[in-house]
């Protein structure tokens, strides 16, 4: 029986949000309301309200998300709550909106894109004084929908939700989740291009960060000339999101950039640690505070195959490919460094920023490799050559990275040792061991020689070493696989294995007696399947 206190929107907590919403009153917004697609200019945003849907219904949340914004615990109880992040009831003080940006997408300019489905309730600020934006994705269609209908299906939002917040867990700047909800409607995907479309459940996810601005933010304006809103724009992002910057000025402008590179640079070594294949690198998806955002058809690397890319639509040129993300990362800032050019009026600072961003990526990854190795540092002249013949050895036989690295701590031996014993701890890391010669024995024993020897000169006590490593090296990730099965049993209206996940990725690098399972490599039968090991785009 539901009590009326259930209903009583106030009790949810969801009205006491402290709503700020600077981005509509400090930026200049659509001046025409019509809700169908068009071109919007002179403008940075359009309001627009979520549509109504039938049967919110809550699938999962995120507790920490909710107390990032300050939710009583008992908020997720409340019918509202769905009704809420549904996009059915708009709590008191949001103002809803969709932003106008562009892109370059797959490497050719694509013109103005936009929140095509993603509505903004507006932003907060929490009681430590922090700025959220919450945001609605598949809440409807906006002026910015093209030819989509505004929707998501259930399969992508599990997948969005579960793993951003696994991101976050892993120490990767990322957007949040704070919740999945079914919306009771249908909606239709022809989710392999194959001319079969297909019923499926809709379903929105709130996304939760500082903000959502992305490089596209700033190209659509560049690219149509209009330098006014190009400068309000920057002058806002800097005044909101990097204050220490100072007020903005065309030098200002520079160090905002440079920050840019340095953040993406950060996003992109952390990507590398833990086997993250965004799939869409497109210049709307990356965010300019350097969190990775809109988890499409990404995936992580089982075994360590640079080359490897989740995203049926990239399969033929493989842009997005794992090894290819630090290149189109400065691909992508080289496009925003030319949006901005107009405001600054100097190549060489933004070029000597582009390199700023090589550097830094350099060095972030020689370090980040360095502690996935259990090094103190990186000492370029001998662990150049260690770290390469590592991703050389990687590849000799399929190679679960995860596995690899966490069962890396646990190798001992000498010289003396012989290649069966120092391999032996890393066999549940390969998925074929019949694929392991005598040679590719000797060649990964012989690594694992070098290897030993060189943590030897450091010093560290073997437990040292271990927590260190356990500390870089996680032991749960989303695989692939595992999100499938949550989505499988979603769809029949378990959402069990989505709290399980969910759970089980707060604790990423921790041993979790009892949860083995989900933390095996990717079993056999989903080699091959849909979801699994390649995702298109449909979502
Ligand atoms: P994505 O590949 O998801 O980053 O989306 C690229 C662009 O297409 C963005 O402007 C999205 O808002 C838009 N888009 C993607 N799916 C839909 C949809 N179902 N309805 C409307 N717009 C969409
Ligand atoms: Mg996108």
């Amino acid at each position: 029986m539901k009590s009326s206190q259930n209903h009583h929107p106030f009790l949810a907590g969801l009205d006491t949000f402290a709503f700020d919403n600077r981005f509509v009153r400090e930026l200049p917004g659509d001046s025409e309301t019509a809700n169908r697609p068009r071109q919007v200019t002179g403008a940075c945003y359009s309001r627009v309200s979520p549509i109504q849907v039938k049967e919110p219904k809550l699938v999962a949340h995120s507790p920490e998300v909710g107390r990032l914004l300050d939710l009583p615990e008992g908020a997720f109880r409340h019918d509202d709550f769905a009704q809420v992040f549904a996009g059915n009831r708009l709590p008191m003080g949001a103002d809803p909106y969709a932003t106008c940006y562009g892109g370059h997408q797959f490497g050719n300019w694509a013109g103005q894109l936009g929140d095509g489905r993603a509505i903004n309730l507006g932003e907060i600020v929490n009681s430590r004084g922090e700025r959220w934006a919450l945001q609605l994705k598949g809440a409807g269609p906006t002026p910015y929908s093209r030819r989509g209908d505004g929707f998501a299906v259930l399969r992508s939002s599990v997948r969005e939700f579960l793993c951003s917040e696994a991101m976050h867990h892993l120490g990767v700047p990322t957007t949040r989740a704070l919740s999945l909800v079914l919306t009771g409607e249908a909606v239709v995907r022809d989710m392999f291009y194959d001319g079969r479309p297909k019923a499926e459940p809709g379903a929105v996810v709130c996304r939760v960060a500082p903000s959502f601005t992305r490089f596209g933010n700033f190209e659509i304006f560049a690219a149509r000339g209009e330098i006014d809103m190009l400068r309000r724009l920057l002058d806002y992002t800097i005044r909101t999101d990097f204050p220490h910057l100072g007020e903005p000025s065309p030098a200002v402008y520079l160090s905002w950039f440079e920050e840019v590179c340095r953040r993406t640079a950060q996003m992109i070594v952390h990507w590398m640690r833990v086997g993250f294949v965004h799939g869409v690198m497109n210049t709307d998806n990356m965010s300019v505070l350097g969190l990775t955002i809109d988890y499409g058809p990404y995936g992580w690397l089982e075994d360590y195959n640079p080359d490897w890319t989740p995203n049926t639509t990239d399969a033929q040129g493989r842009r997005y490919r794992f090894g290819n993300q630090p290149q189109i990362a400065l691909w992508n800032l080289a496009r925003l460094a030319s949006a901005v050019y107009p405001l600054t009026r100097e190549v060489e600072p933004l070029e000597q920023a582009l390199e700023l961003y090589s550097e830094s990526y350099r060095q972030g990854w020689e370090a980040m490799m360095a502690s996935k190795l259990g090094l103190e540092r990186f000492e370029p002249l001998t662990d150049r050559e260690l770290v390469g013949e590592l991703l050389t050895v990687l590849t000799l036989a399929e190679t679960d990275m995860t596995l690899f690295f966490r069962a890396l701590p646990m190798v001992e031996g000498d010289d003396s040792s012989s290649d069966d014993e120092l391999i032996a701890p890393l066999g549940e890391a390969y998925y074929c061991p019949e694929e392991l010669t005598a040679e590719k024995r000797g060649r990964i024993g012989r690594w694992l020689k070098n290897y030993l020897a060189r943590v030897h000169r450091d010093g560290f006590s073997v437990s040292e070493r271990r927590r260190a490593m356990n500390s870089v090296n996680p032991k749960y990730v989303l695989r692939n696989y595992l999100a499938q099965l949550a989505i499988d049993k979603a769809e029949e209206g378990d959402f069990s294995l989505i709290e399980t996940l969910l759970d089980v990725l707060r604790r990423p690098y921790d041993e979790q007696p009892g949860r083995d399972e989900f933390a095996k490599k990717r079993p056999e039968w989903a080699r091959h399947r849909a979801g699994c090991s390649m995702l298109s785009c449909s979502s």
